[in-house]
């Protein structure tokens, strides 16, 4: 049985950089993902944005992990060489009820400090953008794109120079506490397998209550069930109307179909929001409620061809109509668990926070653990 000091279980954007982090300083860190190559879920299903941190409730881990995040992520793509376009985002209000709500969207923004946002009347968002038909919309500059595969091979390299051993193919099916640490079991290229590890930490998207509920945890008492939250995308044909990223007001779970521009300019439309039970890709929306939503701020939408693009599926600790939920991201020793960090629902702003989230662990582990 092979003996570890770390094992993170998961190789999405979240489990490469918490690995490449904790082995900087750290021996024996291994990574076990399931499939055959890392980011293959979350992490490779998302609009790629990284995100200011005006969308969450202040002092909430979403909205401080999120501002830290923005700079620090800037400055990781800036000095490693993954592209990255600091476009500026745009979210738009079409009436007078929408104009509170923008209003309340930018204390929120500035109570979290979101720096330079600026209300623009419906002039100033057609000098920027002049296809873009609103009353008022909120700028917020330090919005932006990257693209989330580039941003995984680098903490993928940092991790192999930092020893991260890698076991792909390497599905976890049994978390089992002993006196000193953990035994894990489950199948590695189609083998079984055992291993025994001091410390685990559960970076496992969209089953980490799975795991959370192998190492012993009652995933409703703890409330650590994930709710699978469906979000599909349209791309527009043709030319670009828009330069920057457009939003609506947020709706339903999520935040509104979207107009993001990919790093190569074409722009793509979504994520809409609905729950499912089952994990798959496939685009089930109607093409006519996207075009519909997006007409109320870029009329051109009637006349353009939109096609099916992909989906992706949020980890959401909020079922259907229930109110926000924060990252958890917590050491379970007070719940008899000592040595397991679990990260569950890290929705949407985990690509941008990934990054901080590696710091954040990596501090739990020294202060707590090692
Ligand atoms: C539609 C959508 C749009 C989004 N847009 C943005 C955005 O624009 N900006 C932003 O900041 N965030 C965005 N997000 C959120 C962001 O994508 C996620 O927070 C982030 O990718 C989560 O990464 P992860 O590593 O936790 O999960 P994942 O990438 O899913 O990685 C988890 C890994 O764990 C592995 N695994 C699971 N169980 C086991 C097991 N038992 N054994 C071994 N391996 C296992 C899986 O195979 C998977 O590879 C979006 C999310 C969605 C769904």
């Amino acid at each position: 049985m092979e003996s570890i000091n770390i094992v993170v279980i998961g190789g999405g954007v979240v489990g490469l950089a918490v690995a490449s982090e904790l082995a900087k300083k750290h021996e024996g860190v291994f990574l076990f993902e399931k499939n055959e190559k890392f980011g293959q879920e979350i992490s490779s299903h998302n609009s790629g944005v990284i995100h200011s941190g005006i969308h969450y409730p202040p002092n909430s881990i979403k909205a401080k992990l999120c501002i830290k995040a923005n700079p620090m992520l800037y400055d990781l793509c800036e000095k490693n060489g993954v592209p990255y376009k600091r476009l500026g985002k745009l979210t738009v209000a079409t009436d007078e009820e929408e104009i509170k709500e923008l209003e309340h969207l930018m204390r929120q923004g500035q109570q979290n400090g979101v720096p330079d946002l600026k209300m623009l009347d419906g002039e100033q968002v057609k000098k920027l953008e002049p296809n873009v038909d609103v009353e008022q919309a909120l700028l917020s500059p330090s919005t932006g794109i990257l693209e989330p595969d580039e941003l995984m091979s680098y903490f993928y390299a940092k991790a192999q120079k930092n020893n991260v051993v890698f076991a792909f193919k390497t599905e976890v099916t049994s978390l089992d506490k002993m006196k000193d640490g953990y035994i894990l079991a489950g199948t590695s290229v189609s083998e079984k397998f055992t291993a025994q590890a001091k410390t685990v930490i559960n970076c496992a998207g969209l089953y980490s209550d799975k795991v959370a509920e192998m190492a012993g945890l009652d995933v409703d008492k703890t409330g650590y069930r994930l709710h699978l939250c469906k979000g599909d995308y349209f791309r527009l044909r043709g030319a670009p109307p828009v330069k920057m990223l457009v939003y609506p007001l947020p709706k339903g779970g999520g935040l509104g179909i979207h107009l993001t521009p990919d790093m190569a300019g074409s722009i793509r439309l979504g994520p809409n929001s609905y729950y499912v039970d089952k994990i798959d890709y496939e685009v089930a929306s109607n093409e006519q409620e996207f075009r519909e939503d997006v007409s109320r701020f870029l009329p051109l939408i009637r006349e353009r061809e939109i096609a099916i693009d992909s989906a992706g599926i949020r980890p959401k600790l909020q079922g259907p109509n229930e109110g926000f939920r924060d990252f958890v991201i917590r050491h379970e020793k007070d719940k008899g668990l000592p040595n397991l960090i679990n990260l569950i629902g890290i929705e949407s702003p985990g690509l941008t926070a990934a990054p901080v989230i590696a710091e954040r662990v990596t501090e739990i582990y020294e202060n707590e653990i090692s």
